[in-house]
């Protein structure tokens, strides 16, 4: 699939890259690029098996433009395992949760590049591209102990990492809800840590502005009335530990 203009009003511009299919077991990841007047941020990029193609593909995406920053939402090798080739090839600024800047540096992280990755505090933060202003919103837990999701109040996307993850449908924007469950509802409720963290999540983002969904991995939930019901889905959904029960068994041996 080519890459998809989420957004653009000329100066901001959001853009979900080509799928480069990672191949073989590799499970299918996004990534997103924000450009705000030439400067350039990118979402979760990605493993060695694609570092190449989306690293080429930011260039051109940028049009002369440069990388600001690189955002990792958690520490998953889906989204951080090239960052050494990133930070080396590039100016940008990688920004991940401080519980995991003395993990990521474990993914062959040289001495030139190291001071240029940087924590997000737990509360979360706010980046300024270019003048305009992109959010780490918290959402711990989902699934990892520190994960951040960005919201974007220009183009009214919320990039939220795992969170709405989809394995195996083979379109970009989800158009039937209830059809789509079944490329959903396994990954949550093993990989989502529970309904607790869920409602929380819920009740913070229902306030805010958004016109797109924006997972990681799988297809996108467009419009209102789909992002509400995501919303209103996570916030029923019963998963992770609230399923572990009543106790572990151990295997017969
Ligand atoms: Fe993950």
């Amino acid at each position: 699939m080519p890459n998809t203009i989420l957004y653009d009003d000329g100066a901001h511009r959001n853009i979900l890259l080509e799928d480069f299919d990672a191949g073989g077991l590799a499970v299918q990841a996004n990534q997103h690029v924000i450009i705000h007047n030439g400067q350039g941020m990118i979402l979760d990029p990605g493993g060695h098996k694609v570092y190449g193609k989306v690293l080429a593909e930011t260039f051109s995406v940028l049009a002369g433009g440069s990388l600001r920053y690189l955002f990792l939402s958690h520490q998953d090798p889906d989204i951080v395992a090239a960052i050494n080739g990133w930070l080396m090839t590039t100016d940008a600024d990688a920004y991940v949760s401080a519980l995991w800047t003395r993990f990521v540096p474990h993914f062959g992280l040289d001495q030139l590049v190291i001071d240029r990755l940087k924590p997000i505090p737990d509360e979360g933060m706010v980046f300024d591209l270019a003048g305009s202003r992109l959010v780490a919103v918290p959402a711990h837990f989902m699934h990892s102990e520190g994960n951040f999701h960005l919201y974007d109040p220009i183009a009214k996307i919320l990039y939220t990492g795992d969170l709405g993850a989809s394995i195996g449908a083979d379109y970009r924007v989800v158009g039937d809800f209830d059809a789509h469950l079944p490329f959903i509802e396994g990954f949550h409720r093993r990989y989502m840590v529970s309904n607790r963290i869920m409602k929380a999540w819920a009740e913070m983002v229902r306030p805010l502005d958004i016109e797109i969904i924006a997972p990681q991995h799988g297809a996108l939930f467009s419009g209102k009335e789909m992002v509400g019901r995501f919303i209103d889905w996570c916030a029923d959904l019963e998963c992770g530990v609230d399923l572990i029960t009543p106790t572990f068994k151990m295997p017969a041996f």
